[in-house]
């Protein structure tokens, strides 16, 4: 076992890489000494971050790299280098080092002196961030806390530190549409916060394009929550006292022989019912579409290539060590990982 594993995610980072594994590294030895490894998963990048994983793994016997057959988020491509790493106390981080690496000598100091099996950052500060995505994670953040029924952490992201334990608990969780940070505060032991100022971005810019960040977002809240689905019956009751109110009002008008005006009224009626139908259906569809996809259980990715040294434990680890073996080397092979 190696004492400590650092895991990250990449798609289209090729402008961050060679800084990312310069900190990296140093932050690793500083703290652990040469017991370390780094594992980076290319998430289907379609810029040259491949290649440099490739090489920066043949120059450095501490780096392994996952290559993905195709871009599977970022939050599965995290789980496929969790299942990988075989360090005894893993660090999440992203690439593009908003989060600073040298953070990990006090995280793992926090982590020993309060016995803990998390040590999760928390954003005290987000430089270089647009105003619009500050606030749709504050809104997103404080939403969640109130529709979920466990804790998640408010403004932390996947940054943190783990222990074996954990990430085992954390593996042995099979769902699909993945919201880690949610999933590692819902496995509980001990987990401290640990505030840290977000920096910019090294390089490059967001890889979450709206789209993502609101998948992302629902599947956050289908995942931890049940709440949307009783909003029909919120809706219900609040129509229920509206429709009450029109027909109080009607037999009024008749009793007083007014005559009603008819075509604002009715098109009011049925565009507010309109959309709260489609409101309702729609949240539906969000869980229905998210049980379909578990039902499905295909496996959560697939690992085309693997570049590093070879002799792995863990998930993947036959498939590294197959993949070190081979006498062809350059095939690619196609192995699904469960
Ligand atoms: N990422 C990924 N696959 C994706 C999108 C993002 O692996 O489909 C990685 C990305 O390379 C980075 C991390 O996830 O290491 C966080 O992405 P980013 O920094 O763009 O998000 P932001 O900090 O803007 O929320
Ligand atoms: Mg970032």
């Amino acid at each position: 076992m190696t004492a400590l594993s650092i895991v990250v995610p990449c798609y289209n980072e090729e402008a961050c890489l060679e800084l990312l594994h310069a900190r990296l590294s140093a932050a690793a030895q500083k703290s652990v000494g040469s017991d370390y490894e780094i594992v980076l998963i290319n998430d289907g990048s379609r810029d040259g971050s491949w290649p440099i994983m490739q090489r920066l793994s043949r120059e450095d016997p501490h780096l392994v790299a996952l290559d993905l057959s195709r871009n599977h988020g970022h939050q599965l491509a995290l789980t496929a280098g969790l299942d990988l790493c075989r360090g005894d106390r893993i660090l999440i981080i992203d690439a593009d080092l908003q989060d600073p690496p040298e953070l990990l000598a006090p995280m793992l100091e926090v982590m020993e002196r309060e016995q803990a099996d998390v040590v999760y950052g928390v954003r005290r500060s987000r430089a270089g961030e647009t105003r619009f995505k500050r606030a749709t994670a504050h809104a997103f953040y404080r939403l969640l806390a109130r529709a979920t029924e466990i804790d998640i952490p408010v403004d932390a992201g996947d940054f943190r530190l783990m222990s074996r334990r954990a990430l085992n608990a954390l593996l042995a969780m099979p769902e699909q549409a993945r919201f880690i940070r949610g999933m590692v505060a819902w496995i509980g032991f001990r987990q401290v916060p640990f505030q840290y100022d977000r920096a910019e971005r090294a390089a490059g810019e967001t890889k979450y394009p709206l789209r993502k960040m609101l998948r992302f977002a629902f599947d956050a809240l289908t995942g931890f929550s049940s709440a949307p689905l009783k909003l029909a019956s919120h809706f219900g009751l609040l129509l229920s006292a509206g429709s009450l109110l029109i027909v109080l009002y009607i037999l009024y008008a008749f009793a007083t022989g007014q005559s009603i005006q008819g075509w604002t009224s009715l098109m009011l009626v049925v565009v507010i019912l309109g959309a709260v139908q489609m409101f309702v259906l729609a949240m539906m569809g969000e869980y229905l579409g998210r049980l379909y996809s578990q039902a499905k259980n295909r496996p959560l990715y697939i690992v085309q290539e693997i570049a590093g040294p070879g002799q792995r434990t863990g998930r993947l680890g036959q498939v590294a060590d197959a993949m070190a073996k081979s006498d062809r080397p350059g095939v690619r092979e196609t192995l699904p990982i469960k």
